[in-house]
């Protein structure tokens, strides 16, 4: 089969390989509609996890289930199913601590592009199908989808780490879909204010529709003087890191009240150290919490995220800048996500 690949580092091309194979509890999907992720840039450009050699890129998208293993009970070929970019192992200890995202070591939940094959492929393995699949709901088509294997997920988890509650102010910083989906995810668990910090006026635009109810550019000064004039007093109760780099904390912690939460989702691909200044951080005595996650993968989350989108709750229509037909466009529709052309969201090609 043919796939397109992290040849190695800051190199891309398509690959031949032979069609992988369903265990027991396993999977084989064919894609109908993928979108590439910023992940996979820090992943191919940045060297984030280490060098990848011929690794198939990708892991949001929807498929059609060509092949199930013999104790899958739920799904069939056939089947159209949403695929989580997080696949965990659903019998390891941490899942059961609920820390499923690191089953059997740390970040290893996820699994596509980074430990095995992805998903811009003719086709791709799904472990413990029946829990780390769901149906796609017929009101749904593949390309919105695609959004719910990692935008929605991760910008809600980012929105829940905050423990975000009615009336907050909420800074979110970075507003490419992954922020916006924070923004929609605070703005859902009943934020009152929340400060959009990003650039692109395609973003910045969309950012208003998910409820941001004030925009702060980075690149028009210092954020934290311009969310102090904004919010006065002690600050925001809440920080959600979307964006930025490692000394966006150092920001984040200056613009936090004492007993804020600070939540980031944001995946840090350079630099060694995670800057948290001392007097911000109340002298160490600041009861500010700072908390980071990878996305919840699996079969619920995903039902659950879909209901919102089905029921009319989440329209994410306004993350899908950029269309392709054609599996041939991966390529492009990736190289665009390294780019960011100053309208582009979310490219998503259907296969
Ligand atoms: P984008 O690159 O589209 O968005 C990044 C946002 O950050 C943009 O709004 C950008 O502004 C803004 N930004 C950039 N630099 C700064 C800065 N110095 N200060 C403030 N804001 C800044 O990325 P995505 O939304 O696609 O992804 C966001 C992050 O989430 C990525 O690191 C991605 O890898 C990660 N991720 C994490 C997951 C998880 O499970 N935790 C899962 C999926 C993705 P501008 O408008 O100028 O572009
Ligand atoms: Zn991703």
């Amino acid at each position: 089969m043919k796939g397109f690949a992290m040849l190695g580092l800051n190199k891309v091309g398509w690959v031949e390989k032979e069609c992988p194979v369903a265990g027991p509890l396993d999977a084989i999907v064919r894609p109908l509609a993928i979108s590439p992720c910023t992940s996979d840039i820090h992943t191919v450009w940045e060297g984030a996890i280490g060098d990848r050699h011929n690794l198939i890129l990708g892991h949001e998208g929807v498929g059609e289930v060509v092949e199930v293993g013999s104790l899958v009970k739920d799904f069939k070929p056939g089947d159209k199913v949403i695929i989580p970019a997080i696949t965990p192992d659903w019998q390891a200890v941490a899942s059961q601590r609920g820390f499923s995202q690191h089953s059997n070591g740390m970040l290893n939940g996820w699994k596509f592009s980074n430990s095995k094959d992805g998903l811009m492929a003719e086709f791709f393995h799904v472990n413990e199908a029946d829990g780390n699949m769901a149906l796609l709901p017929k009101e749904i088509s593949p390309e919105e989808g695609t959004m719910l294997s990692d935008m929605v997920p991760t910008g809600f988890h980012g929105a829940n780490n905050a423990e975000i509650e009615y009336g907050d102010t909420v800074a979110v910083i970075g507003i490419g879909p992954v922020g916006l989906m924070a923004v929609a995810g605070s703005n859902l668990r009943g934020a009152a204010r929340i400060l959009a910090v990003g650039s692109r006026p395609k973003c910045i635009e969309v950012a208003k529709f998910y409820g941001a109810t004030d925009i702060v550019n980075y690149k028009d000064g210092d954020i934290v003087e311009q969310i102090k004039d904004l919010v006065g007093g002690e600050g925001v109760d809440k920080v959600i890191i979307a964006g930025g780099n490692v000394d966006t904390f150092e920001q984040a912690i200056k613009i936090i009240r004492p007993g804020g939460i600070i939540s980031n989702i944001n995946y840090l691909g350079t630099g060694d150290y995670i800057k948290i200044p001392r007097v911000g951080w109340g002298l160490g005595m600041g009861h500010i919490r700072v908390i980071g996650g990878l996305m919840p993968g699996g079969r619920k989350n995903m039902e659950y995220l879909a209901r919102l989108i089905k029921y009319g709750k989440l329209d994410v229509k306004p993350l899908l800048t950029h269309r392709f037909k054609g599996f041939e466009h991966t390529e492009e529709a990736l190289l665009l996500m390294k780019d960011k052309p100053r309208d582009l969201i979310k490219p998503v090609v259907t296969v």
